[in-house]
């Protein structure tokens, strides 16, 4: 039995960031980039007023405070001439400085008056002008090969007048459920109600695909009759990545890594040293690598969280591929029934003094999965560390940004 972190290093280490292409901008947020991109503009374009004001030479003032107001500049139009001697021009905010100008005399420092305009106040000497260029230069390199894609970056590729962008391509994810007490919700009913569970997998599974970057390809249910999987097996061509969940532990139809062996599969290991989530193999199917999950229901959720979200990320093409772990204090004892690293369903939030408090969620069952509804993070719990009593400082994996959330506005 491998180590959580030796599986986790033997997965990633068999994957790699997926080849590149290139997509609009209207497809690129959230993708990492495979190439750097290149400014094809320059921005601001030219130099530009900050402020609804004057256009004026600093040099005019020193004498008079009253200039001739020569024109009027909007944003989105060009003065028709440079800005002379003792002139001034009414300027937008936005609106390129004329030739000649130095300074944006703001309106409520003059009598705003449209013929003879008077300054009052010569703060803004010099000022209120931004310099073309300030923000990059055509040719510039805006973002280099690894960033991702978030808001302000399509901004800036938007104000670059870039319009395509080289990204890794998402991964291609393949879902399997395998078993026969297994039913989709679709076709649950009151006839196999009793008889039948519905494949909770089949929701939780491909939403965290999705949440973490990924495309699902579902292809169901398969039973325990070998031949159900090898032809669901067989859809798995041109994707990237196969995540399977149930049938790989030692019960007599877990037969998951059998016919992954019948197929050509090569098995990298089996059985992890967690809890939940021990019974889990790893491997690759013509070429696919294969995460192949316990199939209780929140096994397959915590592996997913472990081993499935680092190895889309890598596939996506990050750098940083794990949620980084935060300091918790117990506000309850735990205690751990075997030496296994345990990821126990924990509620995180904030004591009194400001730091990370963890409370079990609930029932630490494979099976509860509301346990994990509750949860917002995982609590890590050494092997060697069975009993904690209360204020132990453990670490946590959270499961999403609601550690970063508040219900109150902190800025007061
Ligand atoms: P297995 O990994 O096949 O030993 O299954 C472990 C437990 O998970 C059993 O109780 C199964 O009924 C349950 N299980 C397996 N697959 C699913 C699924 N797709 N949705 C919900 N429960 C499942
Ligand atoms: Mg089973």
């Amino acid at each position: 039995m491998l180590e959580v972190g030796e599986a986790s290093e033997k997965v990633l280490n068999a994957i790699s960031a997926l080849d590149t292409e290139r997509v609009a901008i209207e497809d690129a947020a959230s993708r990492v980039l495979s190439k750097k991109v290149v400014a094809a503009t320059t921005s601001p374009p030219w130099d530009n007023s900050s402020m609804d004001g004057y256009a004026i030479r600093s040099t005019d003032v020193v004498s008079a405070t009253k200039l001739k107001v020569v024109a009027t500049i909007a944003a989105g139009s060009i003065a028709s001439r440079p800005l002379g001697a003792g002139e001034a021009m009414r300027i937008m905010t936005g609106a390129p400085l004329p030739l000649g100008a130095d300074s944006v005399i703001r309106i409520e420092d003059t009598d705003g008056d449209s013929d003879r305009v008077t300054i009052r106040e010569f703060r803004d000497l010099q000022k209120n002008i931004r310099r073309a260029g300030e923000d990059f230069h055509e040719g510039d390199v805006l973002f280099e090969a690894g960033a991702e894609i978030r808001a302000p970056h399509l901004g800036v590729l938007a104000a670059a007048a870039v319009r395509a962008v080289d990204v890794h391509r998402r991964p291609r994810v393949a879902v399997i459920s395998s078993g026969d007490e297994l039913v989709e919700l679709r076709d649950y009913s009151e006839k196999v109600a009793g008889l039948k569970i519905v494949s909770s997998n089949s929701w939780t599974l491909p939403q965290l695909i999705r949440d973490g970057g990924g495309e699902v390809l579902d292809l169901g249910i398969a039973s325990d009759d070998p031949a159900s999987l090898r032809a669901k097996l067989q859809q798995t061509e041109g994707c990237d990545l196969i995540v399977t969940s149930a049938g790989v532990s030692v019960g007599d139809l877990d037969n998951v890594r059998s016919v992954f062996a019948e197929l050509g599969g090569e098995l990298i290991f089996w059985k992890v040293r967690m809890r939940p989530g021990a019974p889990m193999a790893f491997g690759t199917l013509r070429g696919i690598p294969w995460l192949g999950f316990s199939g209780n229901p929140v096994s397959a959720m915590v592996s997913f969280e472990v081993f499935g979200r680092p190895a889309i990320r890598k596939m996506l093409g990050h750098a940083k591929l794990h949620r980084s772990l935060i300091d918790v204090r117990l506000a309850e004892n735990v205690e751990t029934a075997a030496p296994l690293t345990h990821f126990l369903r924990a509620l995180i939030g904030r004591g009194s003094d400001g730091a990370f408090v963890a409370r079990l969620a609930g029932s630490q069952s494979s099976a509860v999965l509301s346990a994990m509804a509750r949860a917002n993070a995982l609590l890590v719990v050494p092997a060697d560390c069975r009993s904690n009593p209360v204020g132990t400082m453990l670490r946590a994996l959270p499961l999403s940004d609601d550690l970063l959330m508040s219900e109150t506005f902190e800025i007061q």
